[in-house]
């Protein structure tokens, strides 16, 4: 037997099966059960979610012989019919290759004629939002009082380009990107039932790939069972969509917390020997960080990798980390490659050393801006090395050489009493030249960049 596609063999033919739209198909479930049926329905949403999936199974509910329900029989020859896509009564029209008034007319000629076999004829157009304005108005007579026995249901991916006289005589369902969640739970069920063997991992990338399309997931499975010969691993999945592997990311966590640059830009250059997207691996990250940003709120995690990190990074690091990440995505097309683009990022991660909760050494503070003292001596620091990794453009008395920001949000370790005086003891000895230092400081284009971009997350420095 010829092989059928896992898109098409496993091709929902009930609502029962269908994934992700269950307020979509509550409602068609009660329309049917309670009957209170309207005759157009308008389906929008991405490729791939089901529009066409939920028209066809709505149209075998109206059709099965026993009786009009959300459950159809499934042995009448409504019911076998609608399973092998021979059903009479069922008229789908595809709007992309058939836009002109002359082919809606054509369709239109014999809505007035009964039935040949079922209840209701049912016409169902993808993509109605390329029909043609003579289309549209063609369509909208017929629309306005249909015949008793005629349903129309359209499908589109851009409803906004659906004229609102149409819009206003359908019952419009969105539906939604299925959650990458619901889509891994559904390859699982398909994987197992192929038996075919997979790894958690790799179902996590097809599914995060998909983009919310249970299609595209399902398609992408079929491309990585062919590459993978038979089989689905991580390696080869990766390999297939140039994505990121969890390794990856924890490779990268690990260099930024030892800091260590050189290693950081050889494995940068690995992976573009790789051909790993590096869009990709950003995201991958700001993920990642945005995961370790609730572990420090709730104090666990539920992926077992990211265990180890816990404490490893301060909540302020965190959320300069982000911003970084998000900048850095957002610029990465103004790079001159998606390379360097990645590379100046993690450059700049690495730039805002995580530093834990440690007492800075007095001799160390002398020069040191502190940005905000409002904490209670808790909290964690960001420490930017700017000025000792790169000449510093700026004239000696604009020059910080470090800067530390303190806060008392989420303390990632406490700190004990005897060391509580220490720390307000360096304090006072630090404010005497604050006043002077952080004008200066604000004047400085770094600093005043680095304000601009992490508005929200760096304290305020003017104010303390
Ligand atoms: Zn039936």
């Amino acid at each position: 037997m010829a092989y059928v596609v896992l898109a098409r063999k496993y091709r929902p033919r009930d609502f029962q099966e269908v994934r992700g739209q269950d307020h979509t198909v509550r409602a068609l479930v009660n329309a049917l059960d309670f009957d209170r049926l309207h005759h157009a329905y308008l389906f929008s949403g991405t490729r791939g979610v089901g529009k066409t999936t939920l028209a066809r199974i709505f149209a075998n509910c109206l059709n099965c012989e026993a009786k009009i329900s959300s459950k159809p029989c499934g042995d009448c020859s409504a019911c076998e019919d609608f399973q092998s896509g021979n059903y009479l009564d069922m008229h789908e029209v595809d709007a992309a290759s058939r836009t002109g008034v002359d082919d809606t007319r054509k369709l239109l000629e014999n809505v007035h004629f009964s039935p040949n076999v079922g209840r209701f004829k049912v016409y169902l157009i993808d993509e109605v939002h390329m029909l043609s304005t003579a289309s549209f108005n063609a369509l909208l007579k017929t629309l306005e009082e249909p015949p008793n026995h005629v349903k129309f249901i359209f499908a589109t991916t851009d409803p906004k380009k659906v004229p609102l006289t149409v819009l206003s005589r359908c019952l419009q369902f969105h539906l939604r990107n299925i959650e990458p969640a619901v889509i891994r739970e559904q390859l699982e069920t398909i994987l197992t039932q192929e038996d075919i063997q997979y790894d958690e991992e790799s179902l996590q990338l097809l599914a995060r790939s998909a983009q919310g399309s249970m299609r595209d997931a399902l398609s992408l499975t079929d491309q990585a069972i062919s590459h993978g010969g038979g089989n689905i691993a991580v390696a080869s999945v990766s390999e297939m969509l140039g994505t990121v592997r969890t390794d990856e990311v924890l490779e990268i966590l690990n260099m930024l917390v030892k800091g260590d640059r050189n290693a950081t830009l050889a494995f940068v250059n690995q992976l573009s020997r790789q051909a790993v997207s590096f869009a990709d691996l950003l995201e991958n990250l700001q993920r990642t960080i945005h995961e370790l940003a609730l572990a420090q709120i709730t104090g666990r995690t539920d992926t077992e990798q990211l265990q180890p990190f816990l404490g490893k990074f301060s909540a302020e690091w965190l959320q300069v980390a982000y911003q970084i990440l998000v900048v850095g995505m957002r610029d990465l097309k103004y790079a001159p490659d998606h390379k360097i683009g990645f590379e100046m990022t993690l450059v700049r991660l690495l730039d805002f050393e995580p530093v834990p909760n440690s007492i800075p050494e007095p001799s160390s503070l002398k020069n040191e801006n502190t940005a905000n003292e409002t904490g209670s001596g808790q909290g964690s620091k960001v420490k930017s090395k700017l000025d000792s990794r790169a000449p510093n453009p700026v004239s000696s008395t604009e020059k910080i050489d470090s800067q530390t920001i303190q806060s008392n949000s989420t303390p990632v370790q406490s700190t004990d009493t005897s060391k509580t005086d220490d720390i307000s003891q360096r304090k006072s000895q630090v404010s005497n030249n604050n006043d002077v230092d952080r004008e200066a400081a604000l004047k400085d284009p770094i600093v005043s960049s680095l304000i601009e971009n992490f508005d929200a997350h760096i304290v305020d420095i003017k104010r303390t």
